[in-house]
C-alpha cells in the first residue's frame, strides 16, 4: 500500500539511497552526485538525508558512531546497524554498518585486482533493503522519509522491496549509467527476501537472470536519468542495453534532468589545489597553473603549445582507444597530452606505452588522484572526452567553469552540455566547446584540430574561455527540477 501524506505545508522529506558519495568513497560521478545534489536540496527547503554503506574508508571518516537502529533480522541478511554522521557539507547521513560485508581492501564494487566482489547480490540488497525499510511502517527511525530516492542498480532493489512492504511510500530511481545492471543468477533471488513471483517480465526477471536496474525500473514510481538527451537514448536499442522496451513503455514516468556541478569543489577562484587561483575576470593564473601541470608531469614547459587532458575511468565506454589512436598525430600539431585514469590493463599500459614513447609530450598517470584531477581542468587549454556514450559526464562541465574547452562526442549529456564553437556561436556568445559525430578517430582529430586552430588565435581562444566560465553551471535550477518530480510523484 501507498502512503501519500497530504500536509501540503509540510517540509518534504526524502532519503537519498547510494552506494557511494564525495569526498568519502568515490569512483565516479554517481559519488559527485550524491553528494552535491542532496547539500542543494536541502538548499530549497527539502530534508533529505543519505544512506551510504559503511565501507572502511566511511566509518574511518566518522568522527563518533551513534546508533540510530539495528537490523537483527532482515531474512538472511546478516545483522547490521545505521550510525548517524555528517558529510562536510553538512547533509545527514544514515551509514549502514555491517562490517562483514562493507569493511574490506578494495573498491565498493570490486577488490583490488580489479574483479567484482562475489557478495555484490546480498552487500547491494542489503542496502537496498534497508532503504526500503526506512521508507516503510517497519521503520523504528523517528525521521520518515516521504519518499525514497534510489541512484542505480545498487539500489535498485528498493523499489521492489517497497512495492511489497506495508505503509511504504513511493520511490524514485535515477539512472546515472544505464550500462551497470546489477545481473546476477536467478537463485540469488532466495537469498533476498523477495516473492518468488517477481520473478518473470512484469517483475525482476532480465532475460532469465535476477537484475537489480529492472527491478528498479519496474517498480520505481518514477524513473530519472541525469541529461534530457540520454533519456531520449536509452529509449533506442542502441544505448538501451536491452532495457529500451521497459523505458519506452515508461516514457511518461521518465525525466531527464542534466547534473550540475558543485561550485564549493570546483571553482578555480577558490580550488585550494591549485598553484594560483584565477577567474573569468582575472585569466592570468591560468598560465601559471599550465607551467605547474607541465613541470609535475615533465612535460616540456611551453606556453604556446596546447595541453590536452583527459580524466576518465579507463573503459571502452570512454573512447580512450580513439584518443591513443590518433595521439602521435597530436603531438606534431604539436599539442601536449596528459592522461588520468585506471581501469582495464590493457588501456592502462597502452597510456603509459605512449606516454613513454613522446617523453615532455605525453604524460600518463595511472591511478586516482582528487588533487590530479584539479590541476589537469586547470592547467590543461582544452579537456578531451571522446565517450562512446555519456548519460550525463561531469567533467566537460567542470572544465567549462575551469575556462578549459572540452571537445566531445555529440552523445547524451554531452549534447546537452556542449555548444559546438563556430563562428556564429563564438559570435552571440553560447559556444563553449567543440563536439563531434561518428565514433571514429579521424572525427576526434578533426575536432581536435578545430580546437587546435582556434587556440592559435588568442583573441578569439579568450572570448570562447570566459563563455564557458560564465554559464551557470551549478545545481540550483536542477534541484528544483527534482523537487517537482518529488512533487509529482507524490501527487502534491
Ligand atoms: P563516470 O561517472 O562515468 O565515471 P563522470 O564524468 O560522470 O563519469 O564522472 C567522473 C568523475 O570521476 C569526475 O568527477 C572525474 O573527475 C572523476 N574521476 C574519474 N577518474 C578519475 C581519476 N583517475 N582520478 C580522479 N578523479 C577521477
Amino acid at each position: 500500500m501507498k502512503i501519500n501524506i497530504k500536509f501540503e505545508s509540510a517540509k518534504l522529506k526524502v532519503l537519498f539511497a547510494t552506494s557511494e558519495i564525495a569526498p568519502l568513497i568515490k569512483t565516479g560521478g554517481l559519488a559527485d552526485v550524491s553528494s552535491a545534489l542532496p547539500a542543494a536540496l536541502r538548499a530549497i527547503g527539502v530534508d533529505v538525508r543519505v544512506l551510504v554503506p559503511g565501507y572502511r574508508q566511511v566509518i574511518a571518516q566518522l568522527p563518533e558512531q551513534k546508533v540510530l537502529a539495528t537490523f537483527d533480522a532482515l531474512a538472511d541478511f546478516p545483522a547490521a546497524r545505521l550510525l548517524s554522521g555528517t558529510a562536510a557539507n553538512g547533509v545527514p547521513l544514515l551509514v549502514l554498518d555491517c562490517p562483514g560485508l562493507y569493511q574490506r581492501d578494495g573498491g565498493p564494487y570490486q577488490d583490488a585486482a580489479g574483479n567484482d566482489w562475489a557478495d555484490n547480490a546480498l552487500r547491494f540488497g542489503l542496502l537496498s533493503k534497508v532503504a526500503a525499510v526506512l521508507g516503510s511502517s517497519e521503520s523504528a527511525l523517528d525521521w520518515h522519509p516521504d519518499l525514497v530516492h534510489c541512484n542505480d542498480w545498487q539500489t535498485g532493489l528498493t523499489p521492489a522491496y517497497l512495492h511489497f512492504a506495508h505503509g511504504s511510500v513511493p520511490s524514485i530511481l535515477a539512472i546515472h549509467n544505464l550500462a551497470f545492471q546489477g545481473v546476477f543468477p536467478p537463485a540469488t533471488l532466495g537469498q533476498l527476501h523477495l516473492p518468488l513471483s517477481c520473478f518473470g517480465i512484469n517483475g525482476v526477471e532480465f532475460y532469465g537472470s535476477l537484475s537489480f536496474l529492472k527491478a528498479g525500473l519496474f517498480y520505481a514510481d518514477h524513473i530519472t536519468t541525469v541529461s534530457p538527451n540520454y533519456a531520449k537514448e536509452i529509449q533506442q536499442e542502441a544505448l538501451g542495453f536491452g532495457m529500451q522496451g521497459l523505458l519506452a513503455i515508461r516514457n511518461n514516468d521518465l525525466t531527464g534532468i542534466l547534473n550540475g556541478i558543485d561550485t564549493g569543489e570546483w571553482n578555480p577562484a577558490t580550488d585550494k589545489y591549485l598553484a594560483k587561483k584565477y577567474s573569468s575576470t582575472r585569466m592570468t593564473g591560468k598560465a601559471i597553473n599550465k607551467t605547474a601541470l607541465q613541470n609535475l608531469l615533465g612535460l616540456n614547459v611551453a606556453s604556446d603549445v596546447p595541453l590536452l587532458g583527459l580524466i576518465s575511468r579507463f573503459t571502452h565506454q570512454k573512447g580512450l582507444d580513439l584518443l591513443l589512436e590518433i595521439a602521435p598525430s597530436l603531438t606534431e600539431l604539436p599539442a601536449q597530452l596528459v592522461m588520468l585514469g585506471s581501469g582495464e590493463t590493457k588501456m592502462q599500459e597502452a597510456a603509459q606505452d605512449m606516454s613513454h614513447r613522446y617523453p615532455g609530450m605525453i604524460a600518463a598517470h595511472i591511478g586516482f588522484s582528487e588533487a590530479l584531477s584539479h590541476r589537469i581542468e586547470a592547467g590543461a587549454d582544452m579537456f578531451i572526452m571522446p565517450s562512446r556514450f555519456e548519460p550525463c559526464g561531469l567533467n566537460q562541465l567542470y572544465s567549462q567553469c575551469y575556462g578549459t574547452p572540452p571537445v566531445v562526442h555529440a552523445t547524451g549529456g554531452l549534447v546537452d552540455s556542449v555548444v559546438d564553437c563556430t563562428a556564429e556561436t563564438l559570435k552571440d556568445g553560447t559556444a563553449s566547446g567543440f563536439t563531434f559525430s561518428g565514433m571514429a578517430a579521424e572525427n576526434l582529430f578533426a575536432a581536435i584540430q578545430r580546437a587546435v586552430d582556434l587556440y592559435r588565435d588568442q583573441r578569439n581562444w579568450k572570448v570562447l574561455c570566459k563563455n564557458c566560465m560564465v554559464k551557470d553551471l551549478g545545481w540550483e535550477s536542477s534541484a528544483e527540477t527534482y523537487k517537482a518530480v518529488y512533487l509529482k510523484v507524490l501527487g502534491r
